[in-house]
């Protein structure tokens, strides 16, 4: 596990890979053994500056381009992403704990390419003939150069969401990757070199948010930026960008998600899809519902089948195969997971979990930022635990009795991306669907289901804008009105 030879740490700068220019690197520690698996280079000001130059250069003749002519790097690029797979996963669990057994991000990713491949052509205008002695018409055109800062939780699921379409649009881009999770967008940047992409058009960093992250936000060459992450990171690049430039910014932000249970729904299919929300890639998901209402007539019946399901996951070494529960992503995180179940304990009921360590993991997974499935009870609406994201196994259970009581305590939260309501009622599930102040209502399903052609993104302080297949393109396009005065 603590083989570092063959892994790519450099950054990919105007279509070659370089060290740090001030020789910086930092090292990333498997959060399974703590070993050491990787240094990485740490990108400078002199390096990021240099990333924006590059970009900057590159964007003329890559902007002159056809969407077919940009589409057909994009192909190549779809077909390396499918065939190293195995690399991919490997390098995540190495570096962040995601269990290979739940890989998919390199086929998303894969995905992503082959559909902006194609999608280029959408950036279209309007015309208007409806200013007597006027023919007007809107170009849509690309910014120039865009930033894309990305978090480390499906870094190349993230990776591929901002980078192509930015590119589709003919912008041309600098990528920082996170610095808990940097080695697939490294791999991802070798990939670029063997796909052919001309010099320049993706620049792929590796840093912390000082220096490079907040370089970025605030480059005066940068015309747009897409980040993904935290809100309070979130809020430091909106500032950022007024002070500087003023640049287009895209925030896909955290999130508080509650599932709303009414004693009518399909138990079974409510209780594994909440479980599985909530336990996927331990946690640590944007959307992931970590405060379930059930109504107070199932209660007993919900949280009894939630506990059985939640507790039988296989933590262990996320290399294995047969694991489906890994670690959280550093010792940062798992502080951070055991601050909440503290604070947890104090306000609520612990029904499940809540030990500091997962009992009899092997070596040398002993070592790990293991963290049980854990579950409150009766935990109070202004309790911090249900204010604040956790990012880790742990979901409030909490009851309700009416309908008005469901909406309000769901909406009673300054985040807002993702909700889901279980219910056979179709009317009531549109009520909810009407009311939940959420980017994206799920109805007999809950996250991680998401469609790849429905906008995604948060209401309140779960984000500002929209990605999707059909939106996303248009976050890297400037609209241009065009008056032609007609004798
Ligand atoms: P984070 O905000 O700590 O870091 C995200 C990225 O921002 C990293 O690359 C980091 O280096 C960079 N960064 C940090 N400080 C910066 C600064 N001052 N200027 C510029 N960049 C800076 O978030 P994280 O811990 O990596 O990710 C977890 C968060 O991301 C959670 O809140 C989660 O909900 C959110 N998230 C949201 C979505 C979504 O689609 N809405 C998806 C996944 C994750």
């Amino acid at each position: 596990m603590g083989s570092t030879d063959k892994i790519e740490t450099r950054l990919f700068i105007n279509g070659k890979f370089v060290e740090s220019s001030d020789g910086k690197t930092f090292p990333i520690r498997s959060p399974t053994s703590r070993e050491v698996v990787a240094e990485v280079h740490e990108a400078s000001e002199k390096d990021t500056d240099a990333a924006v130059a590059a970009a900057k250069a590159a964007f003329p003749a890559w902007s002159a381009l056809s969407p077919a002519d940009r589409g057909m790097y994009f192909k190549r690029l779809a077909a390396l992403l499918v065939e190293s797979g195995e690399e991919f996963s490997r390098l995540e669990a190495l570096s962040m704990g995601r269990p290979v057994s739940t890989y998919f991000d390199n086929q998303a990713a894969a995905s992503t390419f082959e559909h902006y491949a194609e999608a280029g052509y959408e950036a279209q205008g309007v015309s208007s003939l409806n200013t007597p002695g006027f023919v007007n018409m809107t170009f849509k055109q690309p910014y120039g150069v865009v930033a894309a800062i990305i978090p480390w939780n499906v870094p190349l699921v993230f990776f591929a969401n901002k980078v192509a379409p930015a590119l589709a649009a003919g912008n041309t881009v600098v990528l920082k990757s996170s610095e808990k999770a940097p080695l697939t967008s490294a791999k991802a940047a070798t990939l670029i070199e063997k796909a052919g992409f001309p010099p320049g058009v993706i620049n792929v960093i590796s840093g912390h948010g000082q220096t490079s992250g907040a370089i970025l936000s605030s480059h005066m060459d940068v015309r747009a930026l897409s980040f993904t992450g935290s809100c309070r990171t979130g809020r430091l690049i909106q500032a950022a960008a007024a002070k500087s430039n003023l640049k287009h910014v895209v925030l896909e932000l955290g999130g508080k998600s509650p599932a709303i249970i009414f004693d009518d729904c399909d138990l079974e299919d409510a209780v594994n899809e909440t479980k599985h929300s909530i336990q996927f890639n331990s946690g640590q998901v944007c959307m992931a519902n970590s405060r379930i209402y059930v109504q107070d007539t199932l209660a007993n019946k919900f949280v009894e089948a939630f506990k059985e399901q939640f507790a039988k996951v296989t933590p262990g070494d996320p290399l294995d195969a047969n694991t489906n529960h890994g670690p959280q992503a550093d010792s940062v995180q798992y502080d951070t997971v055991h601050k909440y179940i503290a604070a947890g304990k104090s306000s609520g009921k612990l029904a499940l979990g809540g030990t500091q360590d997962v009992p009899g993991l092997p070596e040398p997974t002993q070592h790990g930022y293991f963290v049980p499935p854990t579950v409150f009870l009766h935990t109070p609406e202004d309790a911090v635990v249900m204010k604040e994201e956790i990012f880790g196994p742990v979901v409030n259970i909490n009851t309700f009795k009416t309908e008005e009581e469901a909406i309000a305590k769901a909406n009673d939260s300054e985040f807002g991306l993702y909700a889901a309501v279980y219910t056979k009622d179709i009317n009531r599930a549109m009520r909810f669907a009407k009311a939940l102040e959420a980017g994206t209502v799920a109805v007999n399903c809950t996250s991680p289901t998401t469609a790849r052609d429905m906008p995604f993104g948060g209401f309140k302080s779960s984000g500002v804008g929209r990605e999707g297949f059909g939106h996303s393109l248009n976050n890297f396009l400037e609209t241009k009105t065009v008056l032609i005065k007609v004798k």
